[in-house]
Formats: C-alpha cells, sequence, structure tokens
C-alpha cells in the first residue's frame, strides 16, 4: 500500500504550493532536466516527444498557408542588430555574444540569435528584386538564446526551441492579413490539439516586440490564474524592410520597400499544456499531442493468457495509429496506475482475466479518471473515439475555468483583488503609459491584451475617460 502511494506523495500539493508542484511535475515524469549552465534545460525524450508532435501539427499548418521551412545561422553580427534602433534596445540586455574563437579576438562580435529578423531581413533583401518574388514566406524551426539567470524549465531558460516565421508582402493590407490570418492559426491549434483556450488581440505598445508596428498574441490562464504568452504574431510594418533595404519594383517600374511580419511560438508551449490541464497526481496530456495516448496494464499477469491478449491488443491499437505502450513491468498494478497518471496518459486500459473472458476491457481516462467498461471487438474505433471525447472535454473544461475567472473592476483596488483571487480582470484604460505602468507597481498585474469591442466608461487609474478596455494578469 505504501509502495502504491509514492508517486502522488512525491508531487507537492497543486492547491497549496502551485510553483513547487510544477517542478516537481515536469522532473519526476521526465519531461526535462536542468543543465549544468545556470539557465539551461536538458529536454528528455518524453518531454520532446510532445515538441515532435507540437511541431508535426503546427508544421502542416503552416505549409497550408504556403510557408516553406529554411534555416539561417546561429551567428548574426553585432552590426545587423544596430540596424532597427528599437529593436537593439529590446535586445541588447539579453544578447548573449562571441567574442573569441579559434584562439583569437574576433573582428566584429557575432551575437548568440536573440531571434532572426536581422538575418533575414538581411537575406531577404537579395531574395527579393521583383513583385514576382512576393510574397516570401519561410519560417525556421530552430533554438534561440536570451540570457537569463534564472531557470524555470519551459517558461524561462536562456536557451529554447521554437519556429520563427518571417514573411515579406508588397503592400501594407497584405502584411496585416498574414499577422492576423497566423493569430488565427496558432489559436485553432492551441484549441484544437492542447486544448487550451486562448485569448487573443493586440498587445500595449509597452508589451510589444521591439521594433514591430504591433504584436497580436495569444493568452492562456493557468491553473494558478496567472497568464502565459503562448504566441505572439507581429506586424513590423516597413521598420525591418527599411532597416534592411528589403526593396521591390513594382510592376509599373517603381522601387518600392516591402512590408514584413514575424510570428514564433515555443516550448513555452510545454509549460501551458502542464498549467492548464495538470492536477493533484500530475500531468494531463492532451491526446493529439500526447507522447503515449494509451497504456495497457495487464491485470494479474502471470496467470495464463493475459500478456497474451494485452500484446494483441497493443499490436492492434499500433496498426490502428494509436501511440500506445504496454507495461509489462514487475510493479504491481496500483503502482503502474499511480506512475502512468503522472506521466498523464490519456486511456489507461485494464486487462485481466476475466475481462478476457468476457471479452471486454476497462478503459480510465485520465482526465476525469472515469472508468467504462468496452468490448474487445473495434478496439482502434472504440480507443480513437475515447480519445477524440478526451480531447474536447480537456478543452471545454479548461474553458470553464478560464471563463468563471475573467472579472471587471473599476479602480486599482478591484484589479488587485481580482488579480489576487487568481482571475483575469477586465478594466478600462485612458491610454497613457504613466496608468499601466501605475497599474503593474500596484498590483504586479499588466496589460496582456486588448480585449476588443468592449467598452468602459473611465479609466481605472485615473478616471479620465476610458478608450480601451484592457484584461490586466500576472504573468509567467
Ligand atoms: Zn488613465
Amino acid at each position: 500500500m505504501a509502495k502504491e502511494t509514492q508517486f502522488v506523495e512525491q508531487i507537492a500539493d497543486i492547491n497549496a504550493d502551485f510553483p513547487q508542484w510544477y517542478t516537481d511535475v515536469v522532473l519526476k515524469t521526465k519531461l526535462v532536466d536542468y543543465g549544468p549552465v545556470k539557465g539551461t534545460m536538458v529536454i528528455r525524450p518524453y518531454g520532446y516527444a510532445i515538441w515532435e508532435n507540437i511541431q508535426k501539427e503546427l508544421d502542416t499548418r503552416f505549409k497550408k498557408r504556403g510557408v516553406e521551412n529554411a534555416y539561417f545561422p546561429l551567428l548574426i553580427p553585432m552590426s545587423f542588430f544596430t540596424k532597427e534602433a528599437e529593436h537593439v534596445e529590446g535586445f541588447a540586455p539579453e544578447v548573449a555574444v562571441v567574442t573569441h574563437a579559434g584562439g583569437e579576438d574576433l573582428a566584429e562580435p557575432l551575437a548568440i540569435r536573440p531571434t532572426s529578423e536581422t538575418i533575414i531581413g538581411t537575406m531577404c533583401s537579395k531574395w527579393v528584386q521583383s513583385y514576382r518574388d512576393l510574397p516570401l514566406k519561410v519560417n525556421q524551426w530552430c533554438n534561440v538564446m536570451r540570457w537569463e539567470k534564472t531557470t524555470r524549465p519551459f517558461l524561462r531558460t536562456s536557451e529554447f526551441l521554437w519556429q520563427e516565421g518571417h514573411t515579406v508582402h508588397s503592400n501594407q493590407a497584405e502584411a496585416e492579413e498574414e499577422t492576423l490570418g497566423m493569430l488565427e492559426t496558432y489559436k485553432e491549434f492551441a484549441e484544437n490539439c492542447l486544448a487550451i483556450p486562448v485569448l487573443t488581440g493586440r498587445k500595449t505598445e509597452k508589451e510589444k516586440f521591439a521594433g514591430a508596428v504591433a504584436t497580436y498574441t495569444m493568452e492562456a490562464m493557468m491553473r494558478d490564474g496567472k497568464s502565459l504568452q503562448a504566441g505572439t504574431s507581429h506586424y513590423l510594418g516597413q521598420n525591418f524592410a527599411t532597416a534592411f533595404d528589403i526593396k521591390y519594383l513594382g510592376n509599373e517600374g517603381v522601387l518600392n520597400t516591402a512590408y514584413t511580419t514575424s510570428w514564433g511560438v515555443s516550448t513555452r508551449l510545454i509549460g501551458a499544456i502542464i498549467m492548464t490541464h495538470g492536477d493533484e497526481r500530475g500531468l494531463v496530456l492532451p491526446p493529439v499531442v500526447a507522447p503515449i495516448q494509451c497504456v495497457i496494464v495487464p491485470i494479474a499477469s502471470r496467470k495464463p493468457g493475459v500478456v497474451e491478449a494485452c500484446e494483441a491488443l497493443k499490436q492492434e491499437l499500433e496498426a490502428g495509429g494509436v501511440r500506445v505502450t504496454l507495461d509489462n513491468s514487475d510493479n504491481s498494478p496500483g503502482w503502474k496506475f499511480n506512475e502512468w497518471e503522472m506521466k498523464g496518459v490519456p486511456v489507461r486500459i485494464e486487462l485481466g482475466p476475466r475481462d478476457i473472458e468476457a471479452g471486454k476491457m476497462i478503459c480510465a481516462r485520465r482526465d476525469t479518471l472515469e472508468k467504462t467498461e468496452m468490448p474487445l471487438t473495434n478496439v482502434v474505433e472504440g480507443v480513437k473515439a475515447l480519445l477524440a471525447s478526451v480531447q474536447k472535454d480537456m478543452l471545454e473544461a479548461a474553458r470553464k475555468r478560464c471563463d468563471a475567472r475573467i472579472t471587471y473592476a473599476d479602480d486599482i483596488q478591484g484589479i488587485l483583488a481580482g488579480v489576487d483571487g487568481g482571475n483575469f480582470v477586465k478594466a478600462g484604460w485612458c491610454g497613457c503609459r504613466d496608468c499601466e505602468d501605475k497599474i503593474k507597481e500596484e498590483t504586479g498585474a499588466t496589460a496582456r491584451v486588448y480585449a476588443e469591442g468592449e467598452v468602459k466608461e473611465t479609466c481605472a487609474v485615473c478616471g479620465k475617460k476610458s478608450e480601451h478596455v484592457i484584461i490586466y494578469a500576472r504573468a509567467y
């Protein structure tokens, strides 16, 4: 009995100490480990498999939008950064620079990419000559580095994995459409693949990407009521095209400056999955990206025929395209239940001699912990249908939790009380930077995203006429 509760006891109480719960879960389920250099993480196979599934789903969507994959160098001449004033100012504090290589000092220091607008802009100025070369849409799957002194696996590390898409267009309308179209793609992906409901919209000037004209974001509410910026899409206008000389000859023979966009999501999404769905038992993974969708646990495995039946079931599910594993280890079934629940596997199948005799199996879903009986015929169909309903119900449950915790406030005290209670708070804003700063100072909350289309009479800080409604929250 002591053995069976071993794993549950090792994870901190999710309600009492959420940060410790998070750390326990990511380490004990073997998603990550800490790297030897402060600020770095090692993504272990179980974590990397989630990333691979995220990549697969997103990559298909990008290609449908006419985006091609490419790869650009990790090292970027420092001089490239100085070409776009806001960009260099925004990134300077966190850029790691190589000054020494091959046994000598370098003539020009080289930045390890924190993002690639500068080098991709430089290359695009060469590749874009005429209107026939547009639109140009490239994406790269790569690592980036932004110096960090603390490590929070998946949330804040100096090196992380991401994708960055970059597009070049002949006109403003098309570039803006691309920016918003990609935001929609991200939202659809987050909701349908990760079962994470997101709030999308524009960021304030203060919170936008350094060098962008406008930044659009998707924000997700974590279990503790904090917000996680889960992806961004930037309309860069002509800022980078001007700085990097991306010009094209129009069909009327005039040289025009192009318009660009960039957009990205990162391994942070894995943190978002953990903190949106996790519970007191550990991870709860959405079936679409779960490395293992279904685990088979034999009951009374020494009885004749049990292991063989489990093996046959595994092969049938595998052939049907289900990511399945059979836990044939010598641990007790109870111990295995705890282990696989902690690892968040969406469906567990229990199969013992009596089930086999009755021609059925027991299916336990991780999200609701409900158990149902299923016939041992048409198992692929049955398990796939169950996985689909887990996926759908996880999104609905997360949406309900999120919707219930969006509140309104008319003043700073209201915002403070709201975020202290683990809510997102909507409040009016006059549009001035001082008021935005004051909310951060007094409540620790930041302007996450504009609540488009909503109206409030007055600014929660200064009481002047409100120009916008903002969603405030504390954030990761
Ligand atoms: Zn104000």
